[in-house]
């Protein structure tokens, strides 16, 4: 009876392999799917052997749903996985896999000496949206994106390292992963790794903790292109700064190509020791400028025609992509969450995506991203339209020529800021909070009734949000 269950777990193991591999891809499935061994299923929990913990770990936190997605659609019955190291320890290098072939044999002219098996290089799974392909160009971005695109080519070194940066969400991630997938194509001979910063102190810890600090430094030392992405993350933290400056350098003396990404110059990067900044300085670097209107708009323009396949039968009405990207500056992960949401809000209630529709629905990511205003900028603009002077605007006088603009001013203070009204009180000449009170219950009575005060109000505010 168990044995038969048994089986049938080992078939659909092999099964949900297979959609593993297409779902994500050869170079992740090879670095994380494969090594796992289907030791038994008991009470729904999957049990895996691994070769190591850092690939348990690492799958368990970026893999699981993944896999049990795959093994439910195999008519396997599992709420949880489990991983644990083989008893017999060590690293399982050529050790036949659940009787599958055993693992390839090293690829190209990698140095017979690799610590661990070929193709358990310790990246991070390459994300298979994020290509060249799917990247879209503009004045923002041009120069990375040239750089980018000639490290992928993987012909002689010629600067190093490329040093990406720029603000959370303008596409450093995209462009490193662009470069991986590329050289894979074209370059299969080479090692590529790619990690975040935070992986690599990971790495270097766990080594650090098991003895296996030769490995680590052996297997990073082995790598044809190394690249690292957010490195800020390392600086304050002395002796992962240390290890990543060696393997830093010794890459370079081999003439190995170096990929770099930060949220920031290296200059600027506090706690990064002084010689790892000028090393970073070394090659090229150039930064990821924040998006331009144009930009957004053709990003948002090409994941539409994702989209499109994806929701067919939605209609999309003018004007609503152009509203998107001019009112959501902050960065593209928030624009791509936003036109997410939309599509999937839309088909759920199955009506057209219009502008009030997205107004509706994007209401929270819209106010997040409005530009905040300050007090004293609707004070300049309001005494500017209405043509009194500033100092008369804030003033004691009661003439009704002021006094109107006046709770205008207050008015937009109360719904443009998040100040409270004693706070507005205070910069309007330090009135009591129930005189702005008082200004702003004034308006919006007359908003219904004086069309030209509402005309007013809405170039006002049109032109404080710009
Ligand atoms: P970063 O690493 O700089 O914080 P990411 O590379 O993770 O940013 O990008 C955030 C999201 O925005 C990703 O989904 C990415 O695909 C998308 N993105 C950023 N820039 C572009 C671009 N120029 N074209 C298409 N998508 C982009
Ligand atoms: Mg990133």
């Amino acid at each position: 009876m168990k044995d038969t269950g048994k089986r049938m777990t080992d078939d659909s193991w092999g099964v949900a392999r297979d959609e593993l591999c297409k779902r994500l891809g050869r170079h992740s499935y090879a670095s994380w799917i494969e090594p796992l061994q289907l030791t038994g299923l008991e009470e729904r929990v999957a049990r895996f052997n691994v070769p190591t913990n850092f690939i348990g770990d690492w799958v368990a936190r970026n893999y699981a749903e993944h896999i049990l997605r795959e093994l439910r659609a195999q008519g396997v019955a599992v709420d949880r996985l489990e991983f644990s190291v083989a008893a017999q320890g060590g690293l399982p290098a050529g050790r036949p896999r659940d009787g599958a072939a055993p693992a390839p044999a090293a690829a190209g002219t990698g140095p017979s000496a690799a610590p661990v098996a070929e193709g358990e290089l310790p990246g991070a799974p390459l994300d298979q949206r994020f290509t060249f392909d799917s990247f879209v160009v503009g004045k923002p971005n041009e120069l990375a994106h040239a750089a980018a695109r000639r490290v992928a080519e993987g012909g002689p070194v010629t600067f190093n390292p490329l040093f990406l940066y720029g603000g959370v969400g303008l596409g450093k991630t995209h462009l490193m992963h662009a470069i991986a997938h590329d050289l894979q194509a074209r370059r299969p001979d080479l090692r590529v790794l790619y990690l975040s910063a935070e992986q690599f102190m990971y790495r270097f810890v766990q080594a650090l903790r098991e003895r296996q600090i030769m490995d680590f430094k052996g297997l990073f030392r082995s790598v044809d292109v190394l690249m690292v992405d957010d490195v800020q993350f390392i600086a304050g933290k002395d002796s992962t700064q240390e290890e990543f400056f060696h393997t830093f350098n010794a890459l370079v003396d081999q003439n190995k190509q170096i990929v770099i990404s930060a949220d920031r110059a290296p200059g600027e990067i506090k706690d990064l020791e002084d010689r790892i900044k000028s090393r970073l300085q070394c090659g090229l670097v150039v930064d990821l400028h924040p998006t331009d209107y144009e930009l957004r708009l053709g990003i948002l323009q090409q994941k539409v025609e994702v989209y499109r396949q994806q929701y067919r039968g939605l209609t999309l009405a003018p004007g609503v992509l152009e509203f998107l990207a001019h009112r959501i500056a902050t960065n593209v992960r928030v624009l791509e969450g936003a036109l997410t949401r939309l599509f999937a809000f839309a088909s759920l209630v199955g009506r057209e995506i219009t502008l009030d529709l997205a107004q509706d629905c994007l209401a929270d990511i819209l106010r997040a991203s409005d530009r905040k205003v300050t007090i004293e900028e609707i004070q300049r603009k309001v005494a500017e339209h209405y043509n009194v002077r500033l100092s008369d605007l804030i003033g004691p006088k009661r003439v009704r020529t002021i006094a109107r603009p006046r709770q205008i001013a207050m008015y937009l203070a109360k719904q443009m800021t998040l100040r409270s009204l004693p706070e507005i009180g205070r910069r309007f000449g330090g009135r009591d909070h129930t005189t702005i009170l008082y200004g702003v219950k004034k308006i919006e009575e007359l908003i219904s009734t004086d069309s030209q005060l509402a005309d007013d109000l809405q170039l006002l505010r049109r032109m404080l949000e710009a």
